[in-house]
């Protein structure tokens, strides 16, 4: 029996990042900021319709230098229902998170129930499109102008989305990105962070850097978040073929979508009205009562047939061992209930349709 992972890192053929990485030989720039890092960059630029790009070593690092950039300080609200990195980036600064509750269709952050969480010491909104899905934009923007905070966008499920023609980057102060092996577009490890004002670039340059502006001046207290040049080649090679990665991710979705609309207790992810997806996840909500089994036991009878998917996202992160006693996950009863429900299908490129029509019998059955 053939087993089935939750996803495969795309790669580009091994001959083409053998040629890209040639010239590496002759330069020996193996990072700092060499030629690959800035062709990638402007290449993203483009790509994401974004003013201000700056590559990182991983996306983890984006938040957190990103949080620095803009100098946020006091409470940071955001949602528990997203990877760990989210809400440690704003622990691992010094800062507050403070949760708001999810909404059930599309598991981004509930905007009518964050100004109830705002007091004097709010500095930022930290919101995550989750499964690429699409924050409401426009409220939390309207939210942030009225309170005067900071927007950074966790996008990293996020990559190629657009959201009213545009890309969805050029929403917020700044949003990251992840290039994650397992991300839809990666550079092996690897993030960015997009923004629109130049001096929040310099500032993300001296904070990637050691804070170091020349030979003999070191004018900020910088960490080493370098993109290196072969993780930039990576990311050169895997970028001419993100679209037709996307292509055959949306084929997948769409037969998972066919076979499963009418599976009695099983909700999908809901499609966004002016939203070009990436089709990065394929989440579902495993309703016990209607399907007559648990998520654990769907999640185990898939296992039993060489499929291997995955809770993503349970645990909340409010209620990881390392925040014990910290947080009240009574606070976010959506999230909570969400995550006892939520099953990540397979999706990847170079996941045949009839793994899908496989992986949807045993759902069926
Ligand atoms: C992957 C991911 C990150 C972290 O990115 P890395 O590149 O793995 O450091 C942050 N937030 C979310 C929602 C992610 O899925």
């Amino acid at each position: 029996m053939k087993e089935i992972f939750v996803t495969s890192p795309t790669m580009p053929p091994l001959e083409e990042y053998i040629e890209n990485i040639r010239a590496i030989w002759d330069t020996k720039i193996l990072t700092n900021m060499g030629e690959k890092h800035q062709e990638l960059e402007n290449k993203l630029r483009s790509y994401l319709g974004t003013q201000g790009l700056s590559l990182m070593c991983n996306g983890h690092m984006a938040l957190e230098l990103a949080l620095q950039a803009f100098k946020v300080s006091g409470e940071v609200i955001t949602t528990p229902f997203t990877f760990a990195s989210t809400t440690h980036a704003i622990v691992r600064n010094g800062l507050k998170p403070v949760f708001c509750d999810i909404k059930p269709d599309d598991y981004t952050i509930d905007e009518d129930k964050i100004e109830k969480l705002i007091n004097k010491n709010t500095c930022a909104i930290l919101p995550v499109h989750v499964y690429g899905n699409v924050c409401n934009v426009e409220r939390i923007d309207e939210i942030a102008q009225k309170h005067g905070l900071i927007v950074i966008y966790d996008a990293a499920h996020a990559f190629g989305v657009k959201y009213k023609g545009k890309g969805i980057a050029q929403y917020g102060n700044a949003s990251i990105f992840s290039f994650h092996a397992t991300k839809i577009f990666n550079t092996i490890e690897g993030g960015a962070v997009c923004f629109d004002n130049k001096e929040i670039e310099l500032e993300l340059y001296r904070l990637k850097n050691f804070g170091i502006r020349n030979t003999e001046i070191v004018d900020a207290i910088g960490a080493n978040a370098k993109m290196n040049e072969f993780q930039a080649a990576m990311g050169l090679c895997n970028l001419n073929h993100v679209e037709s990665e996307i292509k055959k991710r949306k084929n997948i979705s769409d037969r998972y979508r066919k076979l499963l609309l009418k599976a009695k207790g099983i909700k999908l992810n809901s499609l966004q009205k002016d939203v070009v997806s990436n089709f990065a996840y394929f989440p579902i909500q495993v309703n016990r009562h209607e399907y007559g089994m648990s998520r654990d036991e769907l999640l185990a009878k898939l296992k039993e047939n060489g499929i291997y998917v995955r809770k993503y996202f349970y645990p909340l992160t409010n209620t990881f061992e390392c925040y014990k006693d910290q947080f009240n996950n009574m606070d976010t009863p959506i999230a909570m209930e969400i995550s006892k429900k939520i099953l990540a299908l397979p999706i990847y490129g170079e996941l045949e349709i009839k793994d899908v029509d496989r992986i949807c019998n045993v759902i069926l059955n």
